[in-house]
């Protein structure tokens, strides 16, 4: 596995894997890895040459008082788990690699970005795509994979690049779960004693929804109230319960392109989770931590 530690070493890689023919799979991760990142890597192998990961906490996505500073690291397992998984590139630049000066010149993200994380997290869209739109331009990837764990971080980044032209696919995996419903996140590392159990109420108030819409019930407002009722567990203080479609619109009539999006705090640890209510959450893939 190549470490590449700065923009200028990462193009150069990546130019000359693709003079050499090679297609170009990209995961853009801020590290700690687990499961879900790797299936990423996975998924990226099946469909290009060489996997390209990059590790970045990007100081941009968070704002004040959010967990930039504390987030989770480990670089050195991060790189063992990428290289035991077959990543080829592994790209760790520093916040002064990325950012020499402040960024003036930002991607918008528009309308799609205004309601939900978008809203409870001012400014985080923003920094997300600007980086994601760094990350593409610094690798030059055929292909990008990214998690519908983060589902409108996906629609997006989606949307971004077609609105944009950046000239690669963009593939999106499916959620990765403990075998009890819990979505794989790098945050589940602050959940201590109780909250790990109480962070099954977000999981739950997606299947509630779910078992709902699967017994007839195709009107968003009684589907989100039995979802709140689940979600209202103790030690669980929710954000959000929302139905919406692609385009992250809140729906009048749910389908099976519906999906469900929560967001709740367990203690001080803010997780959110969702379900593509055709596909279920039976069809995540579920894995021993
Ligand atoms: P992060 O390191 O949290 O920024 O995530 C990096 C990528 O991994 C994003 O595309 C996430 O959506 C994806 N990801 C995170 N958790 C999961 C999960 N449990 N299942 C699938 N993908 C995930």
């Amino acid at each position: 596995m190549h470490l590449l530690a700065d923009p200028t070493q990462m193009r150069a890689w990546s130019r000359a894997e693709r003079a050499r023919g090679r297609r170009i799979g990209f995961v853009p991760t801020m590290g700690f890895l687990h499961e879900g990142h790797l299936r990423l890597v996975d998924r990226a192998r099946e469909r290009a040459d060489r996997v390209v990961m990059s590790i970045f906490v990007n100081p941009l996505q968070f704002g004040a008082g959010e967990d930039w500073a504390t987030y989770p690291r480990d670089v050195e397992r991060d790189k063992q788990l990428a290289s035991e998984r077959g990543v080829d590139g592994l790209f760790l630049p520093d916040a002064k690699a990325m950012y020499p000066a402040d960024p003036l010149v930002r991607v918008h993200p528009g309308p799609m970005a205004d309601g939900l994380e978008g809203a409870a997290r001012p400014g985080h869209f923003a920094g997300v795509l600007t980086v994601v739109a760094k990350l593409f331009h610094l690798v030059e990837p055929d292909i990008a994979v990214f998690g519908r764990k983060d589902f409108q971080q996906a629609m997006l980044v989606r949307r971004m690049v077609d609105d944009l032209n950046f000239g690669l696919e963009i593939d999106i995996a499916p959620t990765v779960r403990e075998l009890d419903g819990l979505a794989l996140s790098s945050r589940n590392a602050y959940l201590h004693g109780d909250e790990r159990r109480a962070a099954l109420a977000l999981s739950r108030a997606l299947r509630a929804v779910e078992q709902a819409w699967r017994g007839g019930e195709a009107d968003p407002g009684p589907l989100a109230r039995r979802g709140l009722d689940v979600l209202r567990a103790p030690g669980v203080a929710p954000e959000y319960l929302a139905l919406v479609d692609e385009q992250m619109r809140p729906v009048v009539r749910v389908d099976a392109r519906t999906v469900v999006l929560v967001a709740a705090k367990v203690g001080k640890t803010r997780l959110i989770d969702n379900v593509v209510l055709g596909e279920g959450v039976a069809s995540d893939t579920s894995v021993r931590a």
